[in-house]
């Protein structure tokens, strides 16, 4: 592919780059910058200075010298602003406060009684409306707010179809843009949990992930050459509809023997078991009890997250999975069946250099991940002084 482009966005570009560089690799010398970059040590000093000049960077303590003058430290100034990260699980929202290092400041929850449009937007304005009351004063402020929702969403942030929520065609991130004058991010919450765990959790530097959030159904956030991989339309992940049982049970998407019916907090409902909770929290805490159903059915949950993971090992030869979602907090019972049957099942090659890992940001990957999505955008969006 032929690449042009005029000054301003070869400018743009390159300011994007050396950003980029500052953000992930702070403290960094200009030196190290522009051999990271293999930009030229007067193109780093100018737009440096611009981006100090912006206070998205500072400078700080001289560091370590190879000889001659201690260098200036570049540090990327995660307090120049602040976004608003949120999950929306069928029971509950979330929301955290983040300044643009994913650091959380502040952070909220509530249950949700119900599921309709009115009721949720609701909650969820009152939630972002006391997390800016709490925001802390920075050049920027608020940058942006990134959702994470259990459905499809389209690249215009419509939720096209949240079948657990029985939402269709819901336009928020309009809504939200014009309540709140801010750029308003909209994705799957597998994506968005990806991007969490790939920025601040148990993915950094993975090149080729698959993201597995199990809780009131299962999703994936498919993480190929270090790109979210969204499909033709975006659509991609929704590996709890894959058949797993082919005269399986009826799910709600039309299919049958979806993932999601043996693997998921779905399967609480079933009749004919009797557990004494329905809740993932819930039934952790009869299993550190010992109680003899509840060890039985994480088993069975186990079992069942081991074989469709073994599908998506050998559909995509990934370097790491990470299990998210509420289904997370029963690591220490489901861990073991699932590893169990991945092993025997996988094919011999795609085991090699594969782990296996539950999520270390526990039920925040996805709007941390969420918030990411929204600091991106408003660094992606920096202008070049020309
Ligand atoms: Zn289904």
């Amino acid at each position: 592919m032929k690449v042009t482009g005029d000054q301003a966005l070869v400018k743009k570009i390159n300011k994007s780059i050396i950003l980029h560089t500052i953000r992930t690799q702070s403290p960094v010398s200009r030196a190290k910058v522009s051999e990271m970059t293999g930009l030229n040590k007067a193109t780093v000093s100018n737009l440096v200075a611009e981006l100090c000049g912006q206070e998205l960077v500072t400078e700080a303590g001289p560091g370590e010298s190879s000889g001659g003058r201690k260098p200036l430290m570049l540090h990327f100034n995660e307090m120049a602003g602040s976004v608003i990260g949120i999950e929306l699980r069928v029971k509950q929202l979330k929301a955290v406060l983040c300044n643009l290092g994913g650091g959380i400041l502040h952070e909220q929850e509530s249950v949700l009684e119900a599921h309709d449009f009115p009721y949720v937007l609701e909650q969820m304005q009152q939630m972002i409306s006391a997390l800016i009351a709490a925001a802390p004063p920075s050049p920027y402020g608020l940058v942006g707010i990134g959702v994470g929702v259990p459905g499809m969403v389209d690249e215009q942030g419509v939720v096209l179809f949240a079948p657990n929520l029985g939402w269709e065609m819901v336009d928020l991130r309009s809504i939200l843009e014009s309540a709140f004058e801010v750029p308003v991010t909209i994705d799957n919450e597998a994506n968005a949990g990806a991007q969490g765990e790939l920025n601040f959790g148990a993915a950094r530097d993975v090149r080729h992930l698959l993201y597995i959030s199990a809780g009131s159904g299962i999703g994936s956030g498919i993480i190929i050459g270090g790109e979210l991989y969204k499909g033709a339309r975006g659509y991609a992940g929704e590996t709890g509809h894959m058949t797993i049982e082919a005269e399986g049970k009826p799910c709600s998407c039309g299919s049958r023997g979806c993932w999601e019916l043996y693997a998921s907090e779905k399967t609480y409902d079933n009749p004919g078991l009797s557990l004494p909770a329905r809740t993932t929290t819930g039934l952790v805490r009869y299993a550190l009890e010992g109680h003899e159903e509840t060890l039985h059915h994480l088993n069975s949950i186990g079992e069942y997250l081991g074989i469709g993971v073994t599908n998506l090992i050998n559909s995509f030869n990934p370097e790491l999975i990470v299990i998210g979602g509420a289904l997370s907090e029963a690591e220490p019972w489901l861990g073991e069946p699932l590893r169990r049957v991945v092993a025997e099942r996988t094919l011999p090659y795609h085991k090699q250099q594969l782990e296996i890992t539950f999520s270390t940001l526990g039920g925040r990957g996805t709007m941390i991940g969420a918030g990411f999505s929204a600091v991106m955008h408003f660094l992606g969006n920096i202008r070049v002084t020309l």
